[in-house]
């Protein structure tokens, strides 16, 4: 199983140690790459509140227990069926503790009026969790969230193309000792082929230029005759290049291989190098769009539902609550 972050990863439930029987349980992700970046938001993963027969099982971390979510304001239980399972547990519990007979019809029904008082206690319960949300600061929250994510989805996309770049950059030089080692070959008229193009990135870093450089070295000792008296140099350098005649057996036709390869490469690169700067333009651009709204919104526009926020706040819950206190009133009567 997968679950996605608002900074759009997806993360596997296992990479982030969330056991699979929770994830119905999650509200909002939020993955460690998120919290990290932005220790002073305190972001954390938030949770809907578990159907209370899960959590009241003998072994509620078993996959026997109910892991769904409740009905939040309607009920603490996420369906009817594990309510009566519930009460069906309690009574038969408040049997083996004693309970009589003759009692337990009395029990059940008092167990029926519980819940409607349950259910009032439970909406009172969600309304003190959010008490009264001052609406600026909710919005300003959701926009910090929004901010906090979408950096670390910059911070990642400049740290891909960071990494992009030296790759290029490594094909660039690649590129050039081709060239270098292609022209070498032809005045030398040898196979000519530069064990140093299969340097890796690594090598690439230690003796990139110095590679480059040692043509110059290598074409000076080359023009001049005595190379027998610059012997030290002559093998601090010539052990690279293959001295085998033009189309030597182990390497006929590298020039052509290694040009296209390097032309692919480098094709290959400039592709996702593009790709990843229209992705920064974006995401910086949907960061001041959080910052600066454009000002044509600015006449306070109606915040989007969305699930994160339910539109419940001025106009169901009251009525919940208002009807849950009358029948608790009621039944006690
Ligand atoms: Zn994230
Ligand atoms: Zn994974
Ligand atoms: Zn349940
Ligand atoms: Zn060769």
């Amino acid at each position: 199983m997968e679950l996605r972050c608002s900074c759009d990863e997806w993360y596997h439930t296992q990479c982030v140690n969330m056991p699979d029987l929770e994830v119905d349980l999650v509200d909002q992700f939020i993955c460690p790459v998120c919290m990290q970046s932005n220790p002073h938001l305190h972001l954390q993963t938030t949770y809907k509140r578990r159907c209370f027969f899960g959590l009241k099982h003998t072994d509620p971390s078993s996959s026997n227990a109910c892991h769904k979510p409740s009905r939040g304001a309607f009920s603490k239980y996420c369906s009817d069926d594990c309510g009566i399972k519930y009460m069906q547990m309690r009574i038969l519990q408040w049997e083996r503790g004693g309970g009589k007979r003759d009692k337990l019809w009395e029990s059940v029904k008092n167990a029926e009026k519980r819940e409607g008082v349950v259910v009032c206690a439970d909406v009172k319960m969600e309304i003190d969790r959010k008490p009264s949300p001052a609406p600026v600061s909710a919005q300003k929250r959701k926009a910090d969230r929004e901010i906090a994510c979408l950096n670390t989805r910059l911070e990642n996309v400049v740290k891909e193309r960071e990494m992009m770049k030296r790759e290029m950059d490594m094909v660039l030089w690649r590129e050039k000792l081709v060239k270098l080692a292609s022209e070498r070959a032809e005045r030398v008229d040898e196979c000519g082929w530069d064990q140093r193009l299969c340097f890796g990135e690594e090598e690439w870093d230690d003796f990139g230029a110095e590679v480059l450089e040692s043509y110059e070295e290598k074409a000076k000792e080359e023009a001049s005759d005595d190379v027998m008296q610059v012997d030290g140099i002559t093998t601090s350098h010539g052990e690279w290049w293959c001295t085998g005649k033009k189309k030597c057996e182990r390497h006929a036709g590298w020039q052509k291989l290694r040009v296209a390869e390097v032309a692919f490469d480098k094709e290959t690169k400039e592709t996702i190098l593009s790709t990843l700067t229209t992705r920064e333009r974006e995401i910086r651009k949907g960061i001041e769009d959080i910052l600066y709204p454009p000002s044509t919104n600015a006449s306070q526009a109606p915040s989007k539902p969305s699930l994160a926020d339910p539109p419940l706040n001025g106009i169901i819950k009251p009525r919940i609550n208002g009807e849950a206190v009358e029948k608790g009133k009621k039944k006690k009567s």
